[in-house]
């Protein structure tokens, strides 16, 4: 089969690669038929992840159809579809009975496409699949239901739920990509009095406008100013960092107003200032986190019902095939508008993409 391998930074390639089978008796073996890029992979093929080893197939999302199940699986069966989780649970150790999967220390937590080898390929191998794969209705697009692999659960879990968004609240989300988008749509969920997105690129504030931004601010201008002035001068209850830059958390942490919640997403690769001089004072809480996926279920609910716009974050499609050219447009994010790509699945009619202006 194809599958898309990383050689080490800078050097990756659409090419053969063995077929994967069953290994162990809880592994599922899964065709893939949708399959994202994520920033996170842009990181891996910088060099950003040391641990990522050269011939490891990339991608940790994706939906497709089970083909193979080992004998101990129980709660699927080939010719299934399903939803690939970023974050695989063994079920059994200590993070897992307190449903921190994403911490599993049993063999799971992130390594698909990241310790062995993941979804941007023809077929997949999804260790514990009874925990790692969720069975999809057959009404939901495969494009809507991918981005409930990684982006909504990170959005969700890491930033809105960890930064406690309650109804009322103002939240700023810092980083208006596609995590950051997410986040936009589901602090909604929440009815906050309002939602500010900052970014540096005016076509991702439009975006942001359209997900449900209430107010939009240039990072370059002085984004915690324009916070102060439609609080009164408090600042946020919520920030959201989706950026992963020591510039982007600490104008998180100068937004904030006392007693508030910063809420760390961003995939940081180097280190930070924090700022206790100015913060020891404020009753702050910061959070990080991996995402832990537990709320996939709720997500995935919503979004066959209707209520979560997901797929409209998907603004390029392309055939499996083309992963190199997907990587590109979506690298290329900048000029070419790409929020997320999506390979593989032909789309249902109704799904409208978000499309600048
Ligand atoms: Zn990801
Ligand atoms: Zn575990």
């Amino acid at each position: 089969m194809k599958g898309y391998v990383f050689h080490g930074p800078g050097q990756s390639a659409w090419e053969d690669v063995p077929d994967p089978g069953v290994q162990e008796a809880t592994d599922a073996i899964v065709r893939v038929d949708a399959v994202t890029i994520c920033g996170t992979d842009l990181h891996i093929l910088k060099g950003d992840l040391p641990e990522v080893r050269p011939g490891t197939v990339l991608g940790h999302e994706a939906v497709g159809e089970i083909v193979d199940v080992g004998a101990d699986v129980r709660t699927v069966r080939p010719g299934d579809r399903v939803l690939v989780s970023c974050i695989t649970a063994c079920g059994r150790c200590p993070s897992c009975r307190e449903g921190t999967y994403g911490q599993c220390r049993g063999g799971g937590g992130w390594i698909l496409g990241h310790l062995i080898d993941g979804t941007q390929a023809e077929y997949v191998r999804v260790p514990y699949a009874d925990l790692s794969v969720h069975p999809l209705s057959s009404t939901l697009d495969g494009r809507d239901a991918v981005l409930l692999a990684d982006i909504f659960p990170t959005s969700y879990e890491v930033g809105v739920l960890n930064g406690h968004v309650r109804p009322g609240d103002t939240v700023a989300v810092v980083g208006a990509g596609p995590v950051g988008l997410a986040a936009v749509v589901t602090a909604r969920l929440f009815s906050p009095e309002r939602i500010v997105a900052v970014d540096l690129a005016a076509a991702r504030l439009e975006a942001a406008k359209h997900f449900g931004a209430d107010a939009v601010a240039d990072a370059r201008e002085a984004p915690e100013q324009l916070v102060a002035d439609l609080t009164g001068g408090l600042g946020a209850d919520v920030v959201v960092e989706a950026v992963g830059t020591p510039e982007a958390f600490e104008v998180c942490t100068r937004m904030v107003r006392p007693g508030g919640h910063v809420a760390n997403v961003g995939v940081h690769g180097k280190p930070a200032t924090l700022h206790l001089e100015d913060l020891w004072i404020k009753n702050v809480t910061i959070t990080t986190g991996l995402v832990d996926t537990y709320s996939t279920p709720t997500l995935l609910r919503m979004a066959t019902a209707g209520r979560l716009p997901t797929g409209q974050l998907v603004t390029h499609t392309f055939p499996l095939t083309h992963m190199e050219e997907a990587y590109d447009v979506f690298a290329r994010a900048a000029d070419t508008g790409a929020l997320k790509v999506v390979l593989g699945e032909e789309p249902h009619e109704e799904v409208v993409p978000y499309r600048a202006a």
